[in-house]
This record gives structure tokens, C-alpha cells and sequence, in this order.
């Protein structure tokens, strides 16, 4: 199966690609994922990536395109894969139409813009092992410590005020069209993002038939 996440940034999309993978055993892509490991090991593609993604602007198409290519290749693709963050442009979905992925479904998590940036706003994020907590739905045990590698919470600098704004205006001005090119492949699922977690994935298995 292989599925792609469609939705602004904080609509849940991570949440739910680590849940759907435990279900379905097949790897979730997150190309910010793989973008903030590159910058954090100085490669050529982080080197590139760093700066857009401090501003809250989309890395360059080529970048992403060439990146996801070679993740494709991994044996854990095999048999499928969960695409959380990618595509954000048309020429990025164009480009895995020109490569023959065959996707089975986008779930649309829509969510509006007042309620990403109270979710963005108390986003912390563990700098080591990558994973997200917030302030008041998904607390570490202990307070501002990762609950998986006991490494010191952060708030990241895309997750500042000012740039979630900038990621607003670029998510509706670059990805949304998304939405529309999906639905005319018949591929498009509307999933509600205003829900708590569980409700959310209950409904994301739905949409699914899972
Ligand atoms: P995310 O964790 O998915 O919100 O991604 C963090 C940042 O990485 C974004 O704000 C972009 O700067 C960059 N990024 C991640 N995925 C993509 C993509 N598919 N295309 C362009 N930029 C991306």
C-alpha cells in the first residue's frame, strides 16, 4: 500500500504515519525527516536544505525529488510505503507520476490555520532522536525531557511564530493545489484534523477500510 499525507504543517501527519506504519508495517517518508538528519550530518543536501528550512520556505524541488528517489530504492519500500510531507508541489507529485509510483490513496487532513499555530506553538521536538511532544497533548513523562533518549526538548526553529506563519502561507500557496490534482486521480480521501489523536486515526483507518 502506498499512501501519501496531505495536509498543512501540525495537521498530524507524522502522528498518524507512525500509527498507520506500526498497522501496516510498511515505512513512513518524511522527507523533513530525512532533510533535518542530513543538516544535523552536514551533508551536500543538508548544506542546501538548511537555510529554507530555518525560514519556513519548501526546499527546491530537484533537492526533494532526488532525495526521495534514492529512499524509494531501500528494501523496506518493497512492499510499500507511507509518505508524510511529500509531495508539497505539483512537480513533485508529477515527478513520482514520470517515476510510475503508484499511490493508493491521499488522505486530506484539513485543519484551519488558527488551530496549526496553537499546535506548532507548543510543539517540542527531542534534536536527537527526532521525536515530537506537546506542551498539552502529548507530554513527555518528565518535563522538557524525551521520554525515548532522555535527551533535552527543544522548540524548533520552523515551530517559532513567525515562520509557522511563512509555512501557513507557503502550504496554501504550493501544496494545496495538491487537494484538487488528487481528487481528479480519484485518489483523494477527506480526513477531519480537527479531532484529538484517537479519533483521528479512527478515522484515518476508516477512509482506509483497515
Ligand atoms: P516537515 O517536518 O514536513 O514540516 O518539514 C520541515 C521543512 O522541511 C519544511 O518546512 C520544508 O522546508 C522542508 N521540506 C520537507 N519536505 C519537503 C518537501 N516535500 N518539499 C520541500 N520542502 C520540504
Amino acid at each position: 500500500m502506498k499512501i501519501i499525507l496531505l495536509g498543512p504543517p501540525g495537521a498530524g501527519k507524522g502522528t498518524q504515519a507512525e500509527i498507520l506504519t506500526e498497522k501496516l508495517k510498511i515505512p513512513q517518508i518524511s522527507t523533513g525527516d530525512i532533510l533535518r538528519a542530513a543538516v544535523k550530518a552536514g551533508t551536500p543536501v543538508g548544506l542546501q536544505a538548511k537555510a529554507y528550512m530555518d525560514a519556513g520556505d519548501l526546499v527546491p524541488d530537484d533537492v526533494i525529488i532526488g532525495v526521495v528517489k534514492e529512499r524509494l530504492t531501500e528494501k523496506d519500500c518493497e512492499k510499500g510505503y507511507i509518505f508524510d510531507g511529500m509531495p508539497r508541489t505539483i512537480a513533485q507529485a508529477e515527478a513520482l507520476d514520470a517515476q510510475n509510483v503508484q499511490i493508493d490513496a491521499v488522505l486530506s487532513i484539513e485543519v484551519p490555520d488558527e488551530i496549526i499555530i496553537t499546535r506548532l506553538g507548543g510543539r517540542r521536538t527531542c534534536p536527537e532522536c527526532g521525536m515530537i511532544y506537546h506542551t498539552q497533548t502529548k507530554k513527555p513523562s518528565k518535563d522538557g525531557i524525551c521520554d525515548a533518549c532522555g535527551a533535552g526538548l527543544i522548540i524548533r526553529k520552523d515551530d517559532e511564530t513567525e515562520t509557522i506563519k511563512n509555512r501557513l502561507e507557503t502550504y496554501h500557496k504550493e501544496t494545496a493545489p495538491l487537494i484538487d490534482y488528487y481528487r481528479a486521480q480519484g485518489k483523494l480521501k477527506d480526513v477531519g484534523g480537527e479531532y484529538n489523536i484517537a479519533s483521528q486515526t479512527a478515522e484515518v483507518f476508516k477512509v482506509l477500510g483497515l
